[in-house]
């Protein structure tokens, strides 16, 4: 082993924890990240089943918000592709393009009482509009219209964005996003599939002499008097010792306090990180046809499903994910319930049955690639937003960043490179008031 001594160490080479590398290294500070997998992206990877690049979780990344900023920032190409129009919805057997229309054209193609609904979601843009946290957003909806269609719509777009259903999600959450954030207007895919975003992080950490070991795991963070002093962890079969006096944790602040030891935290952090720890789930079926099925060029959400949320075309956009003339889709759900233990088997079932309904013949024309469930400590979202947890600790030198710390009313990939911002500050201010 050459240099055990570094700045930052960053455990886990998921989004928040490259975003978080990427800006220190960027700054001139010496960083080791540590990855417990062959890969990095975490839980927004991609793994390769039979030639198709099939993502392992996240499929779509932000264009014109924090992440592209970000690559901008550290001079990063940005390669990811937008599909135009983004998305359409099913709404009564047709693919509408809601582009440009708003809220109040596409509720018109569902119900005639959408006015009403219109103008709750124009009130919300005053502070004073905003509901209460313990309403729903379901039961927000339910007081401007009965209508199923809008209620699928917005259990749908709970589901894809905030991966719960719209009956677990704060309405206040919700109309917080729509009204105040860049709100996933635009997005679009890596032609490598998603690790492709984070390779470019990786190699962009190498490049400014950061470091990144893969199949090395973390199992100790060290304190000393309630401040960081490194991390133990093994590698190639070997112990190793790395001091730093800063740690990253992208582990989720759960998982954290185990790296630490309960014993070093103070009960009452403990406490409200085992309440805040709710991860969701959802449930996703990779399937490739050599028909075109899917005439949206990215997302198509629909109205009216059992479970199913949105199926994305890679093809349009993204040719190369797949081998010569066959067609990538990605079909995803949120089970019942969304948090805490469900029927996985059923709610298999439940996805197939939207998508043969859907797609008639789907099942003489697809090809199945992978079910990919994501729940307990791999999940779509290590808190369901509006519970989210702080990403300050009480030990001197410790931030998590990730999908566990968001800030109020932001999700995924984005909400991770919004915690790498903010953490990212708060170290370098930390590193310059202790230099020398
Ligand atoms: C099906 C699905 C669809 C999604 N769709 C989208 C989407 O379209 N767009 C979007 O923006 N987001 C989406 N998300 C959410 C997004 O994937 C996550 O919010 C994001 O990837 C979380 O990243 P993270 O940095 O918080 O953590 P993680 O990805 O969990 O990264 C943590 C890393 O730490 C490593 N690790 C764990 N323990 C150790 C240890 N002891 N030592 C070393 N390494 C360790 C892990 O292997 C992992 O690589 C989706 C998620 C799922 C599951």
């Amino acid at each position: 082993m050459s240099n055990l001594d570094y700045d930052v160490v960053v455990i886990g080479a998921g989004a928040g924890g490259l975003f978080t590398a990427a800006r220190l290294a960027h700054e001139g500070r010496r960083v080791l990240v540590v990855e417990r997998l062959d890969k990095v992206g975490g839980r927004a990877s991609t793994t390769v089943v039979d030639g198709f690049k099939v993502n392992d979780g996240a499929i779509v990344i932000e264009v014109g918000g924090i992440t592209e900023q970000t690559f901008n920032e550290l001079g990063i190409p940005w390669e990811i592709r937008e599909p135009t129009p983004p998305i359409l919805y099913r709404i009564k057997g047709k693919d509408v393009d809601v582009t440009g229309g708003g809220w109040g054209f596409m509720l018109s193609k569902l119900t005639r009482s959408g006015a009403k609904l219109v103008s709750g979601l124009g009130a919300a843009r005053n502070d004073s509009g905003l509901p209460e946290d313990e309403i729903s957003t379901d039961e927000w909806v339910r007081k401007y219209t009965k209508n199923e269609g809008v209620r699928g719509i917005f259990r749908n777009m709970s589901a894809s964005i905030f991966a719960v259903s719209s009956t677990d999600l704060p309405a206040r959450v919700f109309l917080t996003y729509f009204t105040r954030k860049s709100a996933f207007k635009r997005f679009g895919f890596h032609p490598e599939g998603t690790i492709g975003v984070w390779q470019q992080l990786a190699d962009n950490v190498q490049a400014n002499g950061g470091e990144i070991w893969r199949e090395a795991s973390v199992d100790r963070i060290l304190t000393e008097g309630g401040r960081v002093t490194g991390v133990e962890l093994e590698r190639d079969g070997q112990r190793v010792t790395v001091s730093a006096p800063v740690v990253i944790s992208n582990v989720g602040p759960a998982a954290t306090l185990g790296l630490v030891g309960r014993e070093h935290l103070p009960a009452d952090y403990v406490a409200q990180i085992e309440k805040g720890d709710r991860p969701c789930a959802m449930i996703a079926i990779n399937f490739a046809s050599e028909k075109r099925l899917v005439e949206a060029p990215g997302m198509l959400s629909f109205a009216s499903t059992r479970r199913m949320a949105y199926v994305a075309n890679f093809t349009d956009t993204c040719p190369e994910m797949s081998p010569p003339g066959w067609n990538l889709y990605v079909a995803t759900s949120v089970p019942e319930p969304a948090i805490g233990d469900f029927d996985e088997a059923a709610e298999i079932e439940l996805l197939r049955e939207d998508l043969r309904e859907n797609f008639p013949g789907f099942d003489d024309d697809v090809r199945e690639l992978s079910i990919n469930i994501t729940r307990d400590d791999w999940p779509p979202q290590r808190a369901v937003a509006g519970f989210d947890m702080p990403h300050d600790t009480p030990i001197e030198g410790l931030w998590n960043v990730g999908d566990g710390v968001k800030e109020y009313a932001n999700g995924g990939t984005t909400a991770c490179a919004e915690t790498a911002q903010i953490v990212t500050g708060k170290v370098l201010e930390h590193l310059a008031a202790h230099a020398g």
